[in-house]
């Protein structure tokens, strides 16, 4: 069991005071720019797209706040980030448009990019105005990634890529698309034949994206087919045949944040606001549990965010509150469904709990699948600790 805890940290971290200025200047500023996005929306929070809310955000200072200074990031700490992306997560800031760019494809450029790529697009990424996807899945390869076939094959003047990706939010209105391809055929090189790819989806030809409809109407993934699409030397992120260890640690970054049980938040707000007149005793212990668990989860997750801060590898520790997470806020849409007698709808009457319900019943579902499984997670975790 000791040797078990031992690779198992979460560490108590506590916020400095300092960051209550910077909290009380994001919330003014939320304060002032969210009234005019609808409730429905800003249910959807890190899955809502708004180009226009992502600029301000990057001109306020707020994104790409850990990146260099010396590529036009901010160099500030990653407490400073989490300040910044907790306020918006809870105040249902519609994040999309950036979220990616700003939570894993800046530090992976930062890290693996050549000089150009930084130079270029980590300025891009500070203000706001580049928008990432992420090419991982495939129609065969989804939680078993490693047995992904598009394939990118070595020509005289590049790379040639040939296959298919799916699920990829955001492709059909993204710049850029980080990609995990298939760059050495031989079976026996499963892991080792893969490498990322950095692609300007408005430059690149032979790349359509097709979106697919969720179940709630929304048209915010897509299926990506390659056709000869041919790409320059450079488009190589990192090093050809170390895709796997890259994409690794990108999904450490994915995995990592308070979106991973902050997603319906802005629900129990919602529901807080309807029953806060008139809650009986058994209402406020029910609410009171869910703050209980959601204290829990920050102080978990902010201690993750202390290893990021201390550059230590916080993969197995972002696995547990993924999953724990997932499970925290997939429940919410139940709750509040017994607590509260209003019927969820997605007709635009009603109040504003009623469609920011009936909008999370329909996507609280998918939660536990993008970024990896709980089964996934929970065999990361088994592994993580040498059970399996
Ligand atoms: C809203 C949303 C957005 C997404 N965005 C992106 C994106 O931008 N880019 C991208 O690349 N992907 C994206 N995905 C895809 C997501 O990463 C995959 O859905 C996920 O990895 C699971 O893969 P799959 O759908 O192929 O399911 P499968 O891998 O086929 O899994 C089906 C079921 O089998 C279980 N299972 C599979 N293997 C095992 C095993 N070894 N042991 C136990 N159980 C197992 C899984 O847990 C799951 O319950 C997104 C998904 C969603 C829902």
């Amino acid at each position: 069991m000791s040797s078990m805890t031992d690779k198992l940290r979460f560490e108590p971290c506590a916020l400095s005071p300092e960051l209550a200025q910077l909290r009380a200047a994001v919330r003014a500023f939320l304060a002032e720019a969210l009234p005019r996005v609808p409730a429905v929306t800003r249910s959807h929070s890190w899955e809502a797209w708004d180009a226009e809310f992502s600029a301000a955000l990057g001109a306020r200072g707020w994104l790409g706040m850990t990146l260099p200074k010396a590529y036009g990031g901010h160099g500030r700490s990653a407490f400073e980030r989490y300040v910044v992306i907790e306020e918006c997560l809870v105040a249902g800031a519609p994040t999309a448009f950036h979220w990616v760019a700003d939570r894993q494809s800046g530090p992976l450029i930062v890290r693996y990019g050549n000089e150009q790529q930084k130079r270029r697009i980590i300025p891009q990424i500070v203000a706001g105005q580049a928008c990432f996807a992420i090419g991982m899945s495939e129609p065969n390869s989804g939680s078993d990634l490693a047995s992904l076939r598009t394939r990118a094959e070595r020509t005289a003047t590049g790379w040639r890529v040939n296959g298919t990706k799916i699920w990829t939010s955001n492709a059909h209105r993204a710049q850029y698309l980080i990609a995990l391809f298939r760059t050495d055929p031989d079976p026996t090189k499963k892991h080792a034949g893969l490498s990322q790819f950095l692609i300007d989806l408005k430059e690149a030809q032979g790349i359509t994206p097709r979106t697919i409809r969720n179940l709630a109407g929304g048209r915010n993934f897509n299926e990506v087919s390659f056709v000869d699409v041919e790409l320059p030397p450079e488009a190589l992120l990192g090093t050809e045949g170390q895709g796997w260890k890259q994409v690794t640690e990108e999904l450490a970054f994915e995995r990592s944040g308070p979106e991973r049980y902050l997603s319906c938040f802005f629900l129990l707000t919602k529901l807080i606001d309807v029953v806060r007149e008139h809650a009986s005793a058994a209402t406020l212990a029910r609410l009171g549990s869910q703050i209980a668990w959601t204290l829990t989860l920050r102080n978990m997750s902010l201690s993750i965010a202390a290893k990021l801060q201390a550059g230590q590898d916080p993969a197995l520790e972002a696995s547990v509150v993924k999953d724990l997470g997932c499970q925290f806020e997939q429940a919410l849409p139940g709750l509040a469904q017994e607590l509260c007698e209003l019927e969820p709808t997605l007709e635009g009457y009603g109040l504003d709990y009623q469609q920011v319900l009936g909008s999370l019943v329909q996507i609280a579902p998918s939660f536990s699948l993008r970024g990896g499984t709980p089964e996934i997670m929970r065999g990361i975790i088994a592994k993580g600790l040498g059970v399996r």
